[in-house]
């Protein structure tokens, strides 16, 4: 039964209800107007209409909405009041709970208000709007799990708990790696078929007690009251587990693995947005850290994580100003049976604005996740074929290898761009080689190939770089159309001792000669390596610190190309 009574409006509301009464013809939300002092609220007709209060104005309000609210919200909401009645000065209030309908279901509402002070500087006004949140009323449109809205309550909840009984807990966050590829290679359709179909693997090994929470985009969420370091290992390697093979989904097969990061709480934070920030953070490293792994937060990491954040601003200045701070090194090529020196790799390195090198590891993922790599790769392929220009009045036919990021394959003016380059600088496309590293080749063989093979049919070099640290070596050796194959270090480093390494850098270096590939060897520091690389492996050619480490351009000439001029004037 609703309830109307007539109630004389304080003088305060009488003063203000003609200004009250043309607002809320403006809008849908709900409007709240209160005198905090007589304890008497007005307020508009969709609240009578849908919630169940008496009318329009209501003398002691606290006695009829309090009890609205969710048992889980009321204490929260009920200590938000009391600051607002103590406030001093203006007061800003937002605040999410839920409500119980005059249908009996809850639904969310967020709550934005304004405190004012009577002269005396006491609280007298309390004006505000309610909006009903949608988005949170629903689950996750994709999976059906609880949304990201949800899991702030609920880490909110599992705070509040905390308080209450001193049993701390953690939050996992995990995102999909490689998901973007899903996308690309097929289609959103597909993509959000993938993000179910992992929602139901993970939530079939989840222990009972625990949900599965979809945030935004590829990630996942779980609380995970009371747990050990030793849990969360286990939890994240049955998620591991579940994603462990290929999955066939409607006739297509996708593979990904999860990259997660886990927060301890109150250790690493007692706030929802504080956690939230710090398991992101230990996410994103673990993504850094080579992906398929879960990553503790921990504080040094995280300021880390901050510094590698500020960096990536240095580094838009850098790139804005012309490419200004970032130079090249060039490391030697010599033929591997004549140790005569046939080229060298161009090698990118950044100084930041303190004036400290940083190390490529650090700054090329920046370039790369930021696309910055495209404008800077341009740069660097200029940089590089000019210098060969002039080396090669030394060594005539010196070849230039410059390195390739994935996101330039990708990118097609990249090809147009080298093309103009070498017609300005009246070079042979044989001058220079291109490096692509073929760990980054995860997605589309076919794509790539044909991207490689636009360049190939100009007479431009492809190399595929750092082999042997890659998934698939063997298989992309057949997969990938390619002139060229560096051998990464990671195999020479064993070869003197191990045996088995030795036979399989021969078994390689014989397989890509049978199909018309040549082998650079790479990492090549002792000559013992050297010796064994050349007579038995029977390596095309080698670079290493045995035979140069990389160097400036003056250091390089210096080094590299002086004696050569002085033996050639001698001669
Ligand atoms: P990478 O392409 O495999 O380059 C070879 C790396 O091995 C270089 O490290 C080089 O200094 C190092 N190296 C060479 N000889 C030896 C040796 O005998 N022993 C050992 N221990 N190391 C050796 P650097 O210059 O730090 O570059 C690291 C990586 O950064 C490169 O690996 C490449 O993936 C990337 N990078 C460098 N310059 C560029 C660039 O211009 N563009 C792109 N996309 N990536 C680049
Ligand atoms: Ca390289
Ligand atoms: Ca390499």
């Amino acid at each position: 039964m609703r309830r109307t009574k007539r109630i004389l409006l304080s003088p305060l509301l009488k003063r203000y209800k003609y200004y009250f009464d043309l607002l809320k013809k403006t809008t849908d939300e709900y409007l709240f107007l209160s005198d905090l002092q007589a304890g008497m609220v007005m307020l508009s007709p969709n609240f009578v209409q849908d919630f169940d209060v008496p009318g329009e104005v209501i003398a002691d309000v606290g006695t009829y909405w309090s009890p609205l609210i969710h048992p889980e919200e009321r204490a929260q909401y009920e200590a938000a009041m009391r600051s607002v009645h103590s406030a001093e000065g203006i007061y800003d209030y937002t605040a999410e709970y839920r409500v119980r309908t005059r249908k009996g279901e809850y639904v969310w509402l967020r709550t934005r208000g304004q405190v004012g002070t009577d002269l005396a500087g006491h609280p007298n006004l309390f004006a505000g709007v309610m909006t009903r949140m949608a988005k949170r009323n629903q689950a996750d449109s994709v999976t059906g799990l609880l949304n990201k809205y949800q899991f702030e309550h609920g880490v909110k909840m599992a705070l509040a708990n905390y308080r209450a009984t001193q049993q701390g807990g953690a939050i996992m966050v995990f995102g999909l790696d490689n998901f973007k590829i899903v996308n690309e290679t097929y289609n959103r359709v597909m993509g959000d078929r993938v993000l179910k179909h992992v929602a139901k693997l993970v939530e079939q090994i989840l222990p009972p007690q625990l949900t599965l929470y979809k945030l935004d985009g590829d990630e996942f969420a779980i609380i995970y009251p009371e747990a050990t370091q030793e849990q969360i290992g286990e939890l994240f390697e049955s998620i591991q587990n579940c994603l462990a093979r290929p999955q066939e989904l409607d006739g297509h097969q996708y593979f990904t693995t999860a990259s997660a990061g886990t927060v301890f709480y109150p250790r690493a934070g007692k706030d929802y947005l504080v956690l939230h920030k710090h398991a992101e953070a230990a996410m994103d490293l673990a993504k850094k850290d080579g992906k398929n792994r879960n990553c503790l937060f921990s504080k040094d990491q995280y300021n880390r994580w901050v510094r590698s954040i500020a960096m990536r601003d240095s580094i838009w200045d850098s790139v804005e100003q012309g490419c200004q701070g970032f130079s090249l090194f060039f490391q030697p090529q010599v033929d591997a049976a004549s140790q005569r020196l046939i080229g060298a790799e161009a090698l990118l390195r950044w100084q930041n604005p303190k004036g400290r090198m940083v190390a490529p590891m650090e700054f090329i993922p920046i370039l790369e996740e930021t696309k910055l790599i495209i404008p800077v790769g341009k740069w660097i392929f200029e940089e590089a074929l000019r210098t060969c220009k002039r080396w090669r009045k030394v060594v005539p036919d010196f070849r230039m290898s410059v390195n390739m990021s994935y996101e330039q394959v990708k990118e097609l003016s990249f090809k147009e761009f080298v093309e103009d380059c070498l017609q300005r600088y009246e070079m042979p496309p044989d001058s220079v080689i291109l490096e692509l590293t073929e760990s980054k080749i995860v997605a589309d063989w076919n794509f790539v190939n044909q991207q490689f093979n636009r360049f190939r049919e100009k007479g431009i070099a492809i190399a595929m770089d750092d082999f042997g640290t890659g998934y698939s070596s063997l298989s992309s050796l057949k997969n990938l159309a390619c002139d060229i194959v560096k051998i990464d270090r990671e195999f020479v480093k064993k070869i003197l001792e191990n045996d088995f390494d030795r036979k399989l850098v021969k078994a390689v270096v014989s397989l890509c000669h049978s199909i018309g590939i040549k082998c650079c060897i790479e990492g090549v520091e002792q000559e013992a390596e050297y010796e064994l690389l050349t007579k038995e492996c029977h390596a095309d050619s080698i670079q290493g610190y045995l035979f140069g480490h990389p160097e400036s351009v003056t250091n390089f000439e210096e080094k590299f190309l002086a004696p050569l001029q002085a033996d050639q004037a001698g001669a």
